[in-house]
């Protein structure tokens, strides 16, 4: 499968912010990556950011609920993003995890709505810093895909993205070893729990992933591509690390 270069722009962006989306559009449109390329932007410019990206770049949203419809105020479901004209969501990401106390069962039960709403689901799992000191890295991610990826997983529908906690948004990043063993136990996991669906889904690295470090990243083996935060929100940054994927397959 092509790498997946997934683009995370957080509570962040405005109608300004558009131009990046139009600058991303006209680089993919003049020499197209050898990637799938997809933008997250806040719900709000969901509508536009799809009339900003052309043909070649998706969108999709940052968090969907569980439920179709329903009395959940400030939420919003799959099928809306989908309406919206969204064709991925990121479901689990750490931010969701730990500031709005999302669990296992529930990042299932919206990876579930993803696919309910046809949707590709991007399903965030990693460690804290102190696990990882602990030495419980593998234990812990392994735990985070057994509750969060739900049975029935299709490699089309869903990708796994492997994100240390304490690598979001911090400059600092695994080891390539780190990445290559932690990557080498997902797909052992997505295997036991999805057999050839698991073999054959994207795992997605995130976490300060930037142009200086993008081409060793996506050069290590099972690295299906990345899920990138600040850096996505230039389009020149943006643009740097998917040529990076590129240049790898
Ligand atoms: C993220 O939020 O998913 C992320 C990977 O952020 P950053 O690239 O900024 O570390």
């Amino acid at each position: 499968m092509r790498p997946l270069i997934a683009g995370n722009w957080k509570m962040n962006g405005l109608a300004a912010s558009l131009g990046e989306i139009e600058s991303v559009a006209r680089i993919v449109a003049a020499s197209p990556p050898n990637a799938d390329i997809l933008i997250c932007p806040p719900a709000t410019l969901i509508t536009r950011a799809i009339a900003a990206a052309g043909a070649r770049i998706a969108i999709g949203g940052q968090d969907c609920h569980a439920e179709a419809s329903g009395a959940f105020t400030g939420d919003i479901s799959a099928e809306m993003l989908k309406d919206a004209g969204a064709s991925a969501v990121i479901v689990g990401h750490s931010e969701r995890r730990q500031y709005h106390g999302e669990t296992d069962a529930i990042v299932a039960a919206k990876a579930q709505a993803a696919w309910r709403a046809g949707l590709l689901a991007i399903i965030c799992v990693g460690e804290t810093e102190a696990e990882r000191n602990a030495g419980n890295a593998l234990e812990v991610v392994a735990r985070q895909i057994a509750g969060s990826l739900p049975e029935g997983a299709a490699a089309d529908a869903t990708a796994i993205a492997y994100e240390p906690v304490w690598a979001i948004g911090t400059g600092r990043t695994p080891t390539t070893a780190e990445i290559t063993q932690m990557h080498a136990h997902i797909r052992e996991c997505l295997i036991g729990r999805a057999g050839k669906e698991g073999a054959r889904m994207r795992i997605l690295y995130g976490g300060s992933v930037k142009p200086s470090n993008a081409r060793e990243i996506l050069g290590i083996a099972e690295v299906g591509g990345a899920l990138v935060g600040g850096a996505s929100l230039k389009a020149s940054d943006f643009h740097a690390i998917f040529s990076a994927a590129a240049a790898t397959v």
